[in-house]
């Protein structure tokens, strides 16, 4: 009899269980690291990933190691690297090994026979060669950027206007990597696919459809498996998807992009909440892979990371700053102008001027924009003789009023009921709606340039794009295509028709109402606000023949705030400097690093009580140690505090702040917490409490 070999293989198991995801198992046959099998977990079998193998039993009675069940045949093992970075991230965002590793797998490979999957294997196709359309020659600005990639290791953060030819400047560096090297592979990160479609065309184009294949959340199983597939096997050579894509299988991955580096949707925000920028640098280091992060309005933590060294050479960040300030051809960045709203009469939505500079694009024939970041029709409803308030009864959050429907929708708990027709409290039948969102803007809209005609002789056409009009599957494609084909005049929409879209006739874009993100208790809100501007700015005016007359407005009480400032300048190293001084100052990150512990319950009492227990707990036992006393003075432990959406669906909520300087302190720290919750976790007077979780690096606080 062959002796067994003793395996420890990656399972799913549920999120915060103590053996970390991996479990030992027994196996006649030789396996390797990295290989796909099916073991049994309670009365299923799951699939698992091999992680180690050893000729010694483990410290485990014999009878309780079970035997793998099956290898899914015809696949490579994931490589090293590959593990590496799982578990790195497993550790880093402080979840299971098994879940991080499953869940960066196609869910299709869960349940598949292995006939179907030889089936899958063999409908495959193999093409590895890819066929280049050449690009346009570059810039000065543009071929000193690949001049720089070629001669350094990065991380590179490349610094580049909107229309500064960023993409071309990817599009070319993977263009290179691929024909030196007939086997490597390159990653193109973009945040969110369905809202640029033009750059997935553009690569294919570029490429082929044959070596280019996607990820993202919103394909098929069978579609990402398909491309799962082909990735794991090296014969996509291109792989462009959202955050997901970090943890592609690429056994020759040579190159990492990362678009849009700033933009939050990189941040998982459930299970492992990892930032898939922050893993690309990671995995970049692993598979000595170039790492290009792009933006026009960096991250401020990218932005300080590649910081130049003073004089003395010190003191400089590890990352590489690459500038590319001019706007391809004679294409101008808009004018920046601002409407001090306290000149208006009260009240006021669009200004006049503003309505009056839409009034003459529409007539000329040129598209405009505007943004208002509220969907519905307002935020909330409001009886004046009672005070009544469309509050939701399960969330601490007023209930939308959308029009349309003539609906009340919690926009966090989901719950919507008909508007009443009379104040549920009072009677009165006056209630009305305070504030504004997208659907009033386009009514309004509707009603002011109701008498504008376009060149053509035909009256304005109007057209909304947010959350609530692209519900339907495909809705937005169709309402995109309506507005590259000039069908529309004036866009109104949500953030989400600031990101990428190249819309050529777009020669004025309005921020309506701008002014909440200044004074938000979110100490990142300034950040986003600014990248936003920039980005929306980025659409008017890419037609290098209007860009000369292409604007951008701020409606806003507070023209003089120095955000607007530096936006007017188009100067995001000055807004960078201001913000970074501040967050110095106050010892906020990039500075510091954070974590946040987050609990729910059914009461408030309960979710502050884990907190603030787990807390004492923790500081106690490692004061009680020279070895770990260091550690309590190193990172700061806040009480407990509500969040600032303290209640949805019926769940209390709470959270604690943990911050230091240093990084490993903090990890360490966020270790010994987990062993305390988990002691913590079976005692009775903790029973209220529905589930905790860590968010490393969080976005908002
Ligand atoms: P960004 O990604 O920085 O916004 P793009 O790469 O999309 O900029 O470039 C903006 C426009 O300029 C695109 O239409 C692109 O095709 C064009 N372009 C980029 N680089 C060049 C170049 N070297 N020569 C000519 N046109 C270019
Ligand atoms: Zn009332
Ligand atoms: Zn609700």
């Amino acid at each position: 009899m062959t002796a067994p070999h003793w395996i420890e293989i990656a399972v799913q198991t549920p999120a915060h269980s103590q053996v970390g995801g991996l479990l030992s198992y027994r196996s006649l046959r030789a396996l390797q690291p990295g290989q796909l099998v099916r073991v049994p977990l309670g009365q299923r079998d799951v699939l698992g990933v091999v992680w180690s193998v050893s000729a010694m039993a483990p410290n485990l009675p014999p009878t309780s190691v079970r035997d793998v069940s099956s290898v899914l045949e015809g696949l490579t093992p994931v490589d090293k690297a590959w593990r590496q970075l799982v578990q790195f991230s497993a550790q880093y965002y402080q979840r299971s090994l098994g879940e991080v590793a499953l869940s960066a797998l196609p869910p299709q490979l869960r349940d598949m026979s292995n006939e179907q999957l030889a089936r899958r294997l063999k409908k495959q196709n193999t093409e590895r060669a890819v066929h280049t359309t050449p690009g346009p020659s570059l810039s000065d600005e543009q071929s000193a950027v690949l001049a720089h990639m070629a001669s350094g290791t990065g991380p590179f953060l490349l610094f580049g206007s909107t229309g500064s030819g960023k993409t071309e400047v990817y599009l070319q560096a993977v263009e290179r990597m691929l024909t030196s090297d007939p086997q490597a592979q390159a990653l193109l990160m973009v945040p969110e696919i369905n809202l640029t479609p033009q750059l997935e065309e553009r690569v294919q184009a570029r490429f082929g459809t044959e070596t280019v294949v996607s990820m993202h959340s919103g394909m098929t199983p069978a579609q990402r498996l398909k491309s799962w597939l082909a990735a794991h096997a090296g014969h996509a050579r291109i792989v462009l998807g959202t955050r997901m894509a970090i943890f592609a299988s690429m056994p020759h991955l040579k190159l990492i992009v990362v678009d849009e580096e700033h933009d939050p949707s990189y941040k998982q925000q459930e299970g492992a909440r990892y930032s898939a920028r922050d893993l690309a640098v990671y995995r970049g280091r692993l598979h000595n892979a170039p790492v290009l992060l792009a933006s026009a309005t960096p991250s401020l933590e990218s932005w300080h990371l590649s910081r130049p060294a003073d004089a003395d050479g010190l003191h400089g960040g590890r990352y590489v700053r690459l500038h590319m300030p001019s706007r391809i051809g004679t294409g101008l960045l808009p004018k920046v102008r601002r409407v001090d709203m306290n000149k208006q009469p009260r009240r006021t939505v669009l200004s006049a001027p503003l309505l009056a500079a839409i009034q003459e694009r529409v007539q000329r024939g040129e598209q405009c924009m505007l943004l208002l970041n509220r969907r519905g029709y307002a935020p909330v409803l409001h009886c004046a003789d009672c005070g009544w308030k469309s509050e939701c009864k399960h969330c601490s959050a007023f209930r939308v009023f959308h029009k349309i429907d003539r609906t009340l929708r919690c926009h966090h708990c989901g719950l919507t009921e008909r508007v009443p027709r009379v104040c549920p409290e009072c009677g009165n039948a006056d209630i009305a709606p305070i504030g504004r969102g997208t659907e009033q803007l386009e009514e309004q809209l509707g009603e002011l340039l109701a008498h504008v005609l376009r060149p053509d002789g035909t009256p304005v056409r109007i057209a909304r794009i947010d959350a609530d009009t692209t519900r339907l599957k495909g809705a937005l494609e169709s309402q995109l295509a309506q507005v590259h084909s000039g069908e529309i005049d004036v866009l109104v929409g949500t953030q989400m028709i600031a990101k990428g879209h190249d819309f050529r006739r777009i020669t004025l874009v309005a921020a309506v109402n701008p002014d909440t993100a200044l004074f938000s208790s979110d100490f990142r809100a300034p950040e986003r606000l600014f990248a936003l501007l920039m980005q929306a700015a980025g659409r008017a005016g890419r037609n290098a023949a209007q860009s000369a007359s292409s604007e951008m407005w701020v409606q806003t009480f507070h023209p003089q705030h120095a955000l607007f400032e530096a936006f007017k300048k188009h100067d995001y190293p000055a807004f960078a400097a201001s913000e970074l001084a501040e967050r110095t100052a106050a010892d906020l990150p990039p500075i510091s690093h954070q974590a946040l512990l987050r609990a729910d319950a059914r009461t408030q009492e309960a979710a502050q009580a884990l907190l603030n227990v787990a807390r004492e707990t923790l500081e106690a036992q490692l004061s009680a140690y020279p070895a770990t006393a260091d550690l309590v003075l190193q990172v700061s432990v806040y009480p407990a505090v509500p969040m600032s959406m303290q209640r949805v669906a019926d769940v209390e909520r709470a959270q604690m702040l943990l911050e230091s300087p240093n990084r490993m302190a903090l990890q360490k720290m966020l270790w010994h917490l987990h062993s305390v919750l988990h002691q913590m976790r079976s005692q009775p007077e903790h029973k209220g409490v529905i589930r905790w979780l860590v968010d490393v690096d969080p976005l908002a606080i």
